[in-house]
């Protein structure tokens, strides 16, 4: 039965240790962090197995470094880092080195003889954290020692030594400490798992504010309306935004790695003007007329150095520049114009005044008929600058009824006759069944009086007015057989003030808003007026009449 009892005293030790380390592992894994894990582990084995000395070294294989992360001596916890790390003896000697190799638990109960033998090197160490390397000073306190490999993955990555200076190690007793330091070995792996996850949870997260940063950067980017473009120092485009794309209609997809020239032809010359601030500071920005696909953009522009090159900002000032361009146009046509008639004017009154009853009947009449025709352009300038104010302002009423387009032609082409030299000669040709126009009627013999006017002021020779049906509209065409208008000009003489050639001294005088006057009408009645493309020489104007 002796049998019977030892297996009895031996199960009751068997399950002892199960409960141990059942409560030890509850206790390892409340813990958080591994230096705390390295407490309880101590704290779980006092009690248990009495040491002097307890030790917790990493051991790397990358580089064979032995490195101390725990220590407890005689009732002090040291410093880990006042270890100086020590490289794994391959050749076996050390105790650790053993272990380590071996991977397999040491007891020595005779550490005095041990530390004397050469090849390893032994360190002792007081409860001050004082070290000695042994066996050079004095021999040391401790009397015996267990070692267990810690063990990852059947790798050993680490050592626990337990040290008494009192007692001897029993099998009995490391069977207890290995499964400490198994329990202990599990806790400080989940921890520095989780501590591993909370790292790159916190990363992740620190990566998605990150890139919502730039989302947003990227989405402001895209919705502020000035044009933004990056510059690398090579001198291509690395960013090119929605803005700049909407002013400049130059895709980013077009111009992304390509040079900054192939948007901004004359980039070379003008971006000297450019002031390019430091960064940080507020630019002033400069306005110059950029070349884009051919037509020069106003823009108001300045950059700013960064580390990835120049970022420019710009807006477009084109209209504003043109508005600026068309107030002055109009002071200068409009003085120009009234000038001449004005001189004129004043030239025959003053002469009529000074020398009246010395002047014949007919030089009288010749001079009060100036006075009249001069009066008479005087006030259609002035006339055409109101009509074209209220045009822009909206305030042109314009009918919409039916009117015969026929009858309206014959009218102002009996107008113009009556005005016109002899030798200009209109020639009119309507077809039957034209049917009539909505629209006003006066307001379309204003327009049709401006393109005859036009057509015998020059284009001079033959002018043919016909009158036509064209696809649901009626068609009025004024063709003169002159110099025509060239291809560059032919939406422009439509703007206001628009002359072609106007300082040829062999122009005719004119304010340029008869053909911009003249549109706006047509538009009014939704018709539309245009120039044929080029024919056979001369002119040819179209007014098409929505029919009635
Ligand atoms: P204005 O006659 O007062 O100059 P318009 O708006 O009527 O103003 O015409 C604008 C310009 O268009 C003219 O200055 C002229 O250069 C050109 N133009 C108009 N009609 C003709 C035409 N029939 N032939 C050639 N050029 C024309």
């Amino acid at each position: 039965m002796t049998e019977g009892f030892e297996d009895s005293s031996e199960l009751a030790r068997k399950a002892e240790l199960a409960e141990l380390l059942l409560h030890a592992a509850r206790r390892l894994g409340e813990t958080l962090e591994p230096e705390r894990v390295y407490d309880t582990f101590h704290e779980l084995l006092t009690g248990v197995v009495p040491h002097d000395g307890v030790v917790v070294s990493s051991f790397d294989d990358r580089d064979d470094s032995i490195t101390c992360e725990y220590a407890w001596v005689e009732g002090n916890r040291l410093d880990p880092s006042s270890f100086p790390p020590i490289t794994l003896n391959r050749q076996g000697g050390g105790m650790q080195s053993r272990v380590i190799l071996s991977g397999e638990p040491l007891v020595v109960n005779d550490v005095e003889q041990v530390v004397r033998q050469p090849g390893g090197t032994f360190y002792d160490v007081d409860k001050e954290g004082e070290m000695r390397k042994l066996p050079d000073v004095k021999p040391p306190g401790t009397k015996a020692a267990m070692m267990v490999p810690v063990k990852e993955e059947g790798r050993v990555v680490g050592v626990v030594q337990l040290m008494s200076d009192r007692t001897q190690y029993t099998l009995a007793q490391l069977e207890v400490f290995a499964g400490l330091v198994g329990q202990m070995a599990a806790a400080v792996r989940t921890v520095r798992l989780q501590k591993e996850r909370r790292r790159l949870e916190a990363a992740e997260a620190a990566a998605r504010a990150i890139a919502a940063e730039r989302e947003t950067a990227v989405q402001v980017l895209e919705a502020v309306g000035d044009g933004i473009f990056l510059l690398g120092d090579d001198g291509t485009i690395r960013l090119w935004n929605r803005g700049a794309e909407l002013i400049t209609n130059v895709r980013a997809s077009v111009v992304g790695g390509r040079p900054i020239t192939s948007v901004f032809t004359t980039w070379e010359t003008l971006s000297p003007q450019i002031p390019v601030a430091e960064a940080g500071i507020a630019p002033r920005s400069a306005t110059l007329p950029m070349e884009v696909g051919g037509s020069d953009l106003w823009l108001s522009i300045s950059g700013v150095q960064s580390a990835a090159g120049t970022v420019y900002a710009f807006r477009d000032l084109t209209s504003e520049r043109r508005l600026e361009e068309e107030k002055s146009d109009f002071i200068a046509t409009v003085s120009h114009e009234l000038r001449t008639p004005m001189a004129a004017v004043y030239g025959a009154a003053q002469t009529l005044l000074q020398r009246g009853p010395d002047l014949g009947p007919d030089r009288s009449r010749e001079l009060l008929e100036m006075i009249v025709t001069q009066a008479s352009r005087l006030s259609q300038i002035t006339e055409e600058v109101l009509l074209t104010g209220r045009l822009d302002r909206g305030e042109v009423r314009v009918l919409r009824e039916p009117v015969d387009v026929a009858d309206v032609t014959r009218a102002a082409v009996d107008a113009m006759r009556e005005q016109l030299p002899e030798a200009a000669a209109i020639e009119v040709e309507i077809e039957p069944n034209v049917g009539r126009a909505a629209g006003d009627a006066d307001r379309i013999q204003q327009v049709l009086v401006n393109l005859i006017d036009n057509a015998v002021k020059y284009g001079g020779g033959q002018v043919r007015v016909r009158v036509e049906p064209a696809d649901g509209s009626v068609r009025v065409a004024v063709a003169d057989s002159g110099p025509g208008i060239p291809l560059a000009d032919h939406e422009r003489i439509f703007e206001k003030f628009y002359r072609a050639d106007p300082h040829l001294t062999t122009a005719p005088h004119g304010t340029g808003l008869g053909l911009y006057i003249s549109r706006e009408l047509v538009r009014r009645m939704s018709g539309r007026l245009e120039l044929a493309p080029e024919g056979a020489g001369g002119a040819t104007f179209l007014v098409d009449l929505p029919q009635a």
